[in-house]
């Protein structure tokens, strides 16, 4: 199965996320000259029939209350690349198709995430926990119905189209709906009596192809439900990492060490199953007046342990010197090399070497016990603070 997911009314969601004086109101987010074009209309906007590309001067005449918000484009950007970290997060196969849409291959991930539809809806869900922001998706066998169907029930929808259901939607889906088709080709359509997509069917696939050139040959294909184009993965994932709002704002060492810990465990396991090691960890922590910090350091040497990870964690934090109470934090690295490559062993530390092994197969085993058993088991044995954290805190 293949999902697509298609931010709703993107750059304007950004900009009511960080002005609360622009929610729920009727915004555009366009240049502010009389020749300027919409490039996105919030929600509320579009209830007076203003949509992208139209000319600012008309969505006045529409909407004169209408507020023109300028775009920001590393705002847009900062968020895309949010949001498209946090979807490859589920599958390593990301395509992404506009700084707001990707499509997902999600063949063999429904083992960690279960069946398509509640992936997605966890994948909304994250993105909406960090990013504030809602996002349509649309699962089906092939990409481009996919597309049609993240379409279908914006905002914030997942619609679902069925390998069993798939002839049936193509037989009902209007032809002006599928990718490609255009106002030239619609006029054509209407002479040949094509509606639906499904229609396509009764013409021989020559005939398609003359009229319509390559296109038609792709629409016969359609007609029967077969995409051939793949999810090309063009995403790499440059960072892992795991945060957490606490039920309560905490300020004891203990107790942070122990979120640390198991933040530290599952970035760790994240980094384990993507077959890659790390060289940079950060931590970031917000505190009760909403401020926020983040710290990172280089490690010596390539690691995808959670010990390693956890332990520069921790000393990040201890180094911070935390007088706040806290509402989150987070642990994340980054600068990935593959698993694989074979890395230069420092010889002069061979002792460490050995440690380094040892926890990588207590790694390993509590990996393979979280999979069978699921995570919480492991995470929350482990979470009794070691002999040595407690040192170190007096
Ligand atoms: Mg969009």
């Amino acid at each position: 199965m293949i999902l697509h997911i298609d931010m709703d009314a993107f750059f304007a969601s950004v900009e009511q996320r960080d002005n609360p004086d622009l929610q729920n109101k009727p915004i555009i987010v366009a240049g502010n000259s009389s020749r300027s074009v919409v490039s996105t209309a919030s929600y509320e906007a579009r209830k007076f029939g203003i949509h992208s590309a139209m000319p600012v001067f008309q969505a006045k005449q529409r909407c004169p209350q209408v507020i023109i918000v300028p775009g920001s484009r590393h705002k847009y950007l900062a968020a895309s690349k949010k949001i498209m970290n946090i979807i490859s997060g589920f599958s390593p196969l990301v395509e992404q198709v506009s700084i707001d849409e990707a499509y997902v291959d999600i063949k063999g991930c429904e083992k960690l995430f279960g069946p398509p539809e509640k992936m997605a809806k966890e994948i909304k869900e994250t993105i909406f926990k960090e990013v504030f922001l809602t996002c349509s998706i649309g699962i089906a066998p092939v990409k481009f119905l996919a597309k049609i169907a993240s379409d279908m029930d914006k905002p914030s929808g997942i619609t679902l189209i069925c390998r069993d259901k798939m002839n049936h939607f193509i037989e009902s889906l209007p032809i002006a709906k599928v990718p490609g088709v255009g106002k030239q080709a619609m006029k054509l359509m209407e002479i040949l009596q094509v509606q639906t997509l499904g229609d396509i069917h009764q013409y021989d696939p020559g005939l398609l192809n003359k009229k319509f050139g390559k296109m038609g040959t792709r629409l016969y294909e359609l007609s029967h439900g077969r995409d051939q184009s793949k999810v090309e993965c063009n995403y790499i994932r440059k960072s892992i990492s795991s945060e957490t709002t606490l039920t309560q704002d905490i300020s004891n060492f203990e107790t942070a060490s122990q979120i640390l810990l198991a933040l530290s465990q599952r970035v760790g396991r994240d980094l384990r199953k993507e077959r890659k090691l790390c060289r940079n960890i950060s931590i970031k922590i917000k505190f009760s007046d909403f401020t926020q910090i983040t710290r990172s350091r280089k490690i010596e040497s390539w690691s995808c342990s959670s010990t390693v990870i956890f332990n520069e964690a921790l000393s990040l934090y201890t180094k911070v010197a935390v007088k706040k109470k806290i509402r989150l934090l987070g642990v994340g690295v980054s600068g990935f090399q593959d698993k694989n490559t074979p890395i230069q062993m420092d010889l002069l530390c061979p002792p460490r070497e050995k440690t380094k092994k040892q926890w990588e197969s207590v790694d390993k085993a509590v990996d393979s016990i979280m999979e069978k058993f699921g995570s919480d088991m492991v995470i929350k044995a482990s979470l009794t603070p070691s002999k040595e954290t407690r040192k170190k805190k007096r």
